[in-house]
């Protein structure tokens, strides 16, 4: 089953690697309207190539460039769990931690927690999560339309990666330093593994039907 599971990685990975590669500096033209991300980092390898460091969608219809801007551009920590998650990292062993974890969304937890942040360190901080992400991470897009097929397929792909024995992080992958051992296996995820995992078949109807899909 492992072996099976691996196979199914290894060609995800393949194909996830001959995609166009976009940074922070892309264009929204880029960007199909409805679709799934997969991120690489620098320094992270597996499958002879890059490995995939975080899956990610988006809920709303036509809502895929404007969640990759929340999570690559926008300094609100609160608005993408991934900028969270890296911060979370960041910080490791700082105090300011448990200030960063505080959210601040809501107006109730605004005024809770008025007074007890230092907002001139967490605008220091989210400059850093946004300096990492434009120097270390690239990703690949692909488009999905519906929003069911995409929040599946988001899953059948966290659960392909996460269960094969192949995609481990390097010794200095900054994710180790997170308090959650789901993450310091080797995904920028933490909800979402225990899907169905994605069969070969699967993973090479994925590819032709994107393939097809191109212009
Ligand atoms: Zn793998």
């Amino acid at each position: 089953m492992s072996g099976a599971m691996s196979e199914a990685c290894e060609l995800l990975h393949r194909w996830a690697n001959t995609l166009p590669r976009l940074n922070a500096s892309y264009s929204a033209g880029e960007i199909p309207s409805n679709g799934i991300y997969l991120v690489f980092e620098k320094g992270e390898s597996a499958h002879a190539g890059s490995r995939i460091v975080r899956v990610g969608t988006h809920r709303g219809n036509n809502r895929l460039a404007k969640r990759l801007h929340e999570h690559l551009f926008k300094p609100n920590k609160d608005r993408s769990i991934f900028r969270k998650h890296i911060g979370r990292c960041l910080l490791a062993d700082d105090p300011f931690l448990e200030q960063w974890n505080f959210d601040l969304t809501s107006r109730a937890n605004k005024l809770k927690y008025a007074g007890h942040v230092d907002i001139g360190r967490q605008k220091e901080v989210e400059a850093r999560v946004t300096q990492y992400i434009g120097e270390r991470l690239e990703f690949v897009v692909f488009p999905v339309e519906g929003k069911h097929e995409r929040l599946d397929l988001e899953k059948s792909l966290l659960a392909t990666i996460h269960g094969c024995v192949d995609c481990c992080p390097s010794p200095t992958w900054l994710g180790l330093r997170h308090q959650t051992k789901i993450i310091r296996e080797g995904l920028w995820n933490v909800q979402g593994v225990g899907g169905q995992p994605l069969s070969v078949l699967d993973v090479q109807a994925l590819a032709c039907l994107t393939a097809a899909r191109e212009p």
